[in-house]
C-alpha cells in the first residue's frame, strides 16, 4: 500500500506508552477458550487464538443500489487447542452459525463474533464453521474505522489492515493464511472481481454469479471484492502466467492511462521475477475502479488501484510497487504488523531498482536524495522497525525503509544483497516472518555482523551518520542534488496520492 500518515494516531500511541497503558498483562483465557486476538502487539483483538484456517468459501450477494450484502461463509479450520468457545473477526450481523453441522450459540461485540459450538472441539479436530449474515457494509463503523468503499455502480472491499470483517468472518490476521473461493452474485450489467482465477461465471435472468479461486495461502486483508461496470481483459503472458485486468468502464482519462499501465503487468511481473526469483502465485492482473479511496493495495495476484494514480498521466511505478509486494508482503507476510518495513520498505526498494534498470536514476542516487533530508526533519523521527499502531504507512517506512535496503546493498555488495533478497522471498514463501529473521539472514549470507547497521537504520528515531558501517560512505549528508533522478517525482507520486486524498 502506498503511504498514509496519521499524526493523530502517532500521538495517541505515544501517550498510551507514556501512561503505561497496554503494558499490563492481559487476563489469560481459560485453557479451552480461544483468545480474542492472535497475539499482535499493535492490535490485541485482531486475529484469534485456538484454530488455524485452511480454506474460506465466501458466498455473497451484493446489491449496488442498496449496498446490501448478504452472505454465507464456510470456514474450514483445525483446532489448535480444546475449544468450547472461540472467536471470529466480523462486524456485519450474523443470523446463524453452525460448527460441524450443528447450530452454535453466538454473540457479537465490537468486531468479535464469539461462537459456542454445541459440542466442544478437541485440539487437532477439524472444524467446519458456517456463518450466515447480512448488512450494509458502508454503514458499519468499528472503532472509528469504516473501510468499505461504495462507488457509483458498485463497491470495493479493499483495505489494510482492516477490510475482511466488513464482508466475511475470519481469523483476521496475516499470520493465519488460507486458500479462498469467492463466489459473488451481482445484478446483470456489473462485474464481480476478486483474487486468483475465475472458475466459472453463471448467467441468470437478473443476476450473474462469479466464482473466483485463489489457490495459494493468502492473508485475509489481501482478499478483495470489486463490483461495478468494468472492461475486463485477459490473456497469458509470454512466460505462461494468466492475467486478468479490469478498468472501470466509466474510468475517463484516468482509466485510459490505467488500462495502458495495467496492460504492462506481465512485463512488470517478468522484471520482478528476474530480480527476486519465482513469482509466487498462479495468476496476475490489476483492477482500477472509478473511485477515489486514496491508495492502492497489493491484493494477492491482483492489486487494486485508486484512480488518482493516473490523474497526471501514465504511472508504471505504482504498478511496480504493488507487484513488488507479491514477493514482499504477500508471498512473505508480516508476523506482526510492526514488521511492516518488510512490506513497504521492500516494495519501495523495488521501484528504486526498477528506476535503476530503466535508466531513470540509480538506487544510490535516490538514496542520496532521501539522505539529503535534514537531520532536524521529522522524517527521521519514525522508528521504522517498530513505527507504532496506526503509523505503519508513515512515509518514512517507505523512503527510509528503501534507503535501508540500498544502504545494505552498499554495505554487503550486490552478490550478497540480491542473494539475501531472493533467499528471503523463497524461504518464507506462503508464510510469515519478522524483521529479526531478515537481519539473521543478511548476516548469514554476508558473513558480517550487521547488528549496529540495522540498529541505526531501523531502531532509532535519528538520521544515521554517513559512515561505511551504515552503508553511507560516499553519500554526503547535505549534498545538493546535481541532477535529480528522473524517477524521483514518479516514485514520490506513488505516496502523494494518499496524502492529497486526505488533505
Ligand atoms: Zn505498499
Amino acid at each position: 500500500m502506498p503511504a498514509r500518515t496519521s499524526r493523530l494516531l502517532r500521538l495517541t500511541v505515544a501517550s498510551a506508552v507514556a501512561l503505561g497503558v497496554g503494558t499490563s498483562t492481559a487476563l489469560a483465557a481459560p485453557a479451552d477458550v480461544g483468545a480474542p486476538g492472535i497475539g499482535d502487539p499493535y492490535y490485541k483483538n485482531y486475529g484469534n487464538g485456538g484454530y488455524d484456517v485452511g480454506h474460506y468459501g465466501i458466498n455473497v450477494a451484493y446489491d449496488p443500489s442498496s449496498d446490501l450484502l448478504t452472505g454465507t461463509t464456510t470456514i474450514t479450520a483445525t483446532a489448535t487447542q480444546d475449544l468450547r468457545r472461540f472467536n471470529l473477526d466480523f462486524v456485519l450481523k450474523a443470523s446463524a452459525v453452525t460448527v460441524n453441522g450443528a447450530p452454535a450459540r453466538f454473540s457479537a461485540s465490537s468486531h468479535e463474533l464469539t461462537v459456542t459450538p454445541a459440542t466442544p472441539v478437541t485440539s487437532g479436530g477439524a472444524m467446519t464453521i458456517v456463518v450466515t449474515y447480512a448488512g450494509v457494509p458502508s454503514k458499519v463503523s468499528d472503532n472509528g474505522i469504516r473501510p468499505w468503499v461504495k462507488t457509483a455502480d458498485g463497491a470495493v472491499a479493499v483495505g489494510e489492515p482492516e477490510i475482511a470483517a466488513w464482508w466475511y468472518p475470519s481469523n483476521d490476521h496475516p499470520r493465519d493464511k488460507a486458500t479462498f473461493d469467492v463466489r459473488a452474485t451481482v445484478p446483470k450489467g456489473v462485474e464481480a472481481l476478486s483474487n486468483g482465477l475465475v472458475k466459472r461465471i453463471t448467467y441468470g435472468k437478473t443476476t450473474d454469479t462469479w466464482v473466483w479461486r485463489s489457490a495459494k495461502p493468502q492473508a485475509t486483508y489481501l482478499t478483495f471484492l470489486a463490483v461495478g461496470q468494468f472492461d475486463v481483459t485477459q490473456g497469458t503472458s509470454a512466460s505462461g502466467l494468466p492475467w486478468i485486468n479490469a478498468v472501470a468502464s466509466n474510468g475517463g482519462q484516468e482509466g485510459t492511462y490505467a488500462k495502458a499501465d495495467l496492460a504492462r503487468t506481465p512485463e512488470v511481473i517478468d522484471w520482478h521475477t528476474r530480480a527476486w526469483g519465482k513469482y509466487p502465485f498462479e495468476a496476475t492482473g490489476g483492477v482500477a475502479p472509478a473511485a477515489d479511496f486514496g491508495f492502492a493495495l497489493e491484493n494477492q495476484t491482483r492489486p487494486v488501484y485508486t484512480r488518482g494514480f493516473w490523474r497526471n498521466g501514465p504511472n508504471i511505478y505504482v504498478v511496480v510497487h504493488e507487484q513488488g509486494h507479491q514477493w514482499y508482503g504477500d508471498g512473505v507476510s508480516v508476523h506482526n504488523w510492526k514488521d511492516i518495513w518488510l512490506n513497504e520498505g521492500f516494495a519501495t526498494f523495488t521501484t528504486w531498482y526498477w528506476s535503476e534498470t530503466h535508466g531513470e536514476g540509480t538506487g544510490q542516487q535516490i538514496l542520496q536524495e532521501v539522505y539529503g533530508i535534514p537531520a532536524t526533519d521529522a522524517f527521521w523521527s519514525t522508528v521504522i522497525g517498530d513505527p507504532g499502531a496506526g503509523n505503519e504507512f508513515d512515509g518514512a517506512v517507505y523512503d527510509r525503509g528503501a534507503a535501508t535496503l540500498q544502504a545494505l546493498r552498499n554495505r554487503i555488495g550486490d552478490p550478497a544483497f540480491f542473494q539475501v533478497m531472493r533467499t528471503w522471498a523463497a524461504k518464507h514463501r506462503y508464510g510469515n516472518a519478522q524483521i529479526a529473521d531478515f537481519i539473521a539472514l543478511a548476516e548469514r549470507v554476508s558473513g558480517q555482523d550487521l547488528g549496529r547497521f540495522f540498529h541505526h537504520w531501523l531502531y532509532t528515531g535519528t538520521k544515521p551518520a554517513a559512515t561505511a558501517e551504515n552503508g553511507l560512505d560516499g553519500v554526503s549528508p547535505t549534498a545538493a542534488r546535481v541532477a535529480a533522478p528522473k524517477s524521483l517525482d514518479k516514485i514520490r507520486a506513488v505516496q502523494q496520492v494518499e496524502l492529497s486524498a486526505r488533505h
